[in-house]
């Protein structure tokens, strides 16, 4: 019994806040955890700017709804779920990730939650627990599944090492470098031959 456990942004889905900071044409939301390092103090002020511009769920959902799956991302999902159970370990929240789960067939997401006023006002963000992507892995574990995981960046390299094999994608080259035990791969069609290659069946392309 074999999961598939993938990344969503970078991995299917473009960076969330990077994409909306575009469409807004908010700036000061582009900044990410290498501009500010401590992840609290950047969700407060991302959570201030949202209040600064007036920006409740809705309207940020509305604008989400309008960003799209990387090109062939929903035809590998497909793909990856005729051969695996397909499970999506995110640091993103439920509330942003929905309108792209739509486009994406709604894969079962395990990430984190806002806080919201009924006006729609973002007051706050809820982490589901800490290192949440190794312990989910761990929790598989557990269930008795063999786990094969894909992502792109240092959040997630405590899930590739705690996975039974573990596959960068679309990885910077630092991530890659720093990383070597993990094959790196760019396209769709190699990680889908990295998945086969990784998997205990018989399973063909
Ligand atoms: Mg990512």
């Amino acid at each position: 019994m074999e999961l598939a456990c993938l990344d969503l942004e970078g991995v299917l889905v473009p960076e969330i806040w990077i994409k909306f900071a575009e469409k807004t044409g908010i700036e000061e939301l582009k900044a990410t955890t290498r501009d500010i390092p401590d992840y609290d103090v950047l969700m407060k002020q991302r959570l201030q700017i949202l209040d600064q511009h007036k920006l409740g769920l809705r309207e940020i959902q509305e604008v989400i709804a309008g960003l799209e799956p990387l090109e062939g991302a929903k035809d590998f999902v497909s793909w990856l779920r005729e051969r695996f159970q397909v499970v999506i370990l995110s640091d993103t929240f439920y509330e942003f990730a929905m309108p792209l789960m739509k486009q994406l067939g709604y894969p079962t997401l395990l990430c984190h939650k806002l806080a919201v006023e009924p006006s729609g006002r973002v007051t706050d963000y809820i982490l589901r627990q800490p290192d949440p992507k190794r312990q989910s892995i761990k929790a598989f574990h557990g269930l008795n599944f063999r786990c094969i995981a894909a992502g792109d960046s240092y959040n997630d390299t405590t899930m590739l090492s705690e996975a039974d094999a573990g596959i960068l994608f679309h990885a910077p080259q630092n991530v890659i470098n720093e990383f070597p035990q993990f094959p790196a791969v760019h396209t769709y069609e190699d990680l889908k031959a990295e998945f086969v290659k990784a998997s205990l069946r018989d399973l063909s392309i």
